[in-house]
């Protein structure tokens, strides 16, 4: 009787977790489709905002303009009931950055991540939002102020089905992810004890799409540059190779350029040489204009060439590095060579969480009827901030619009890509801060 009685207590209880199971089941799905209908009936505001934001000018040194951008983002963040700051930027030269924040006490901690600067400054001709039908072009359109929008109907989505409650999220919104203030390591430093204080992090950069199979980065290439510096001894030409003069500049520059080309190719990594010259004297400024002057009858003296690498993972750009530094230092004669390096984004190697955290937001996706979402080839996604936290915090990229032509005056947005993009993000957001 007693086993009996425990045995009908067991049931009882198994019967009463089924229950609220079911019953967290069928709340979660009346949730989904609260917030799919949500981003759906929000989709004419979302483009109207990207439409706002877009005709605000916010190339990186148009510091008045990012700050314009982040204060209309600011009050949307408000409105949705985060509390929101600015970190300074001013002693970098650049706009502040905007973080909103929202408090509460359940289910993992989640970073947003996106940006409000743009590559086009006010001297670009390239200012106004033009609608096509489904697409539009417009300066940031896609990088990245169209992911800040998928990223505030997402939240607004949320809001409206009543998820926001509890859920812990900070929205960190960057003001300079096109060209980073110097040190970085003060450009970055709030953004990176961020990282370190969530447990996931969604970056709202383009998405990517490619022949109908959509695709988010679990790992990016870093970008570092380099500069190589030769100094040579000079004379007649035709003392060229002797003990005294030496083999010149020039031909210096190109043994070391001839063995990074032979030597240095890895998978996962390129670099590049964007500019080099020699002569008798040489000059680089840091726009990228050269000049140089030289003689066809005296030995040059002088020789530079820059340009860059981007390496998938810290140990990699460090072994390519160091080989560089070591076919540099093997000068030929009456030649003296150096190498130097400036680290912009560091690498976002592929971890196991950053994949698990992708397998969440495609099953998400697939929740919704939306379709399997695939991990980008690295070699297919330049660097960017995401690289900055995803050492401290599992990290996907790409949650963003998509659209193509970025950087460039073609720049476009798919407009029906916005409410695809917010209800995978909604439904990835809610699933994470409800702990399940
Ligand atoms: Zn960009």
């Amino acid at each position: 009787m007693r086993t009996f009685k425990a045995g009908l207590r067991v049931w009882i209880g198994f019967l009463s977790i089924a229950v609220v199971s079911a019953g967290a089941a069928e709340d979660g799905r009346r949730t989904s489709q609260a917030m799919a209908r949500a981003v759906d009936s929000e989709a004419d505001a979302a483009t109207k905002l990207l439409e706002r934001i877009v005709g605000i000018n916010s190339g990186t040194f148009n510091r008045t303009g990012v700050h314009e951008v982040g204060k209309v983002l600011e009050a949307e963040f408000s409105a949705l009931g985060f509390r929101t700051r600015w970190v300074s930027m001013d002693a970098l030269g650049r706009a502040p950055h905007l973080v909103a924040e929202h408090e509460g006490g359940r289910g993992k901690r989640v970073l947003l991540i996106g940006h409000m600067d743009t590559v086009f400054e006010p001297s670009s001709p390239f200012r106004q939002f033009v609608r096509h039908g489904d697409m539009a072009t417009g300066p940031g359109v896609v990088d990245d102020k169209g992911g800040v929008v998928v990223m505030l109907s997402a939240l607004k989505a949320l809001k409206a089905a009543g998820a926001l409650d509890g859920a812990r999220i900070t929205a960190f919104i960057t003001a300079d992810e096109e060209h980073p203030g110097s040190p970085v390591e003060t450009a970055r430093a709030e953004f990176i004890d961020a990282g370190k204080h969530a447990d996931a992090t969604l970056c709202f950069e383009a998405g990517m799409r490619v022949g109908g199979q959509d695709y988010v980065s679990t790992a990016r290439r870093g970008a570092s540059s380099w500069t190589v510096s030769v100094k040579a001894h000079s004379g007649h030409s035709g003392a060229i190779f002797t003990k005294e003069i030496g083999d010149g500049s020039i031909f210096e520059l190109s043994r070391i350029l001839n063995r990074f080309h032979d030597e240095l190719r890895e998978p996962d990594m390129t670099f590049s040489v964007g500019l080099a010259l020699g002569g008798l004297s040489t000059h680089i400024d840091p726009a990228g204009a050269a000049s140089a002057d030289g003689k066809d009858n005296i030995v040059p003296s002088d020789a530079q060439a820059l340009g860059d690498i981007r390496a998938l993972r810290p140990e990699q750009l460090t072994r390519i590095k160091e080989r560089m530094q070591a076919i540099v230092a093997s000068s030929l004669p009456g030649t003296q060579s150096e190498i130097a390096f400036e680290d912009g984004y560091p690498p976002m190697a592929p971890t196991a969480g950053n994949t698990a955290l992708l397998e969440r937001y495609s099953e998400a996706s697939e929740a919704l009827g939306l379709g399997r979402v695939q991990a980008l080839d690295p070699m297919r996604r330049g660097a960017g901030d995401s690289a900055f936290v995803a050492p401290y915090v599992d990290t996907i990229s790409g949650l963003g619009a998509a659209g193509d032509g970025i950087h460039t005056a073609a720049e476009k947005v798919d407009l029906k890509s916005l409410p695809i993009q917010a209800k995978r993000a909604a439904q990835l957001i809610y699933n994470l801060t409800r702990g399940t």
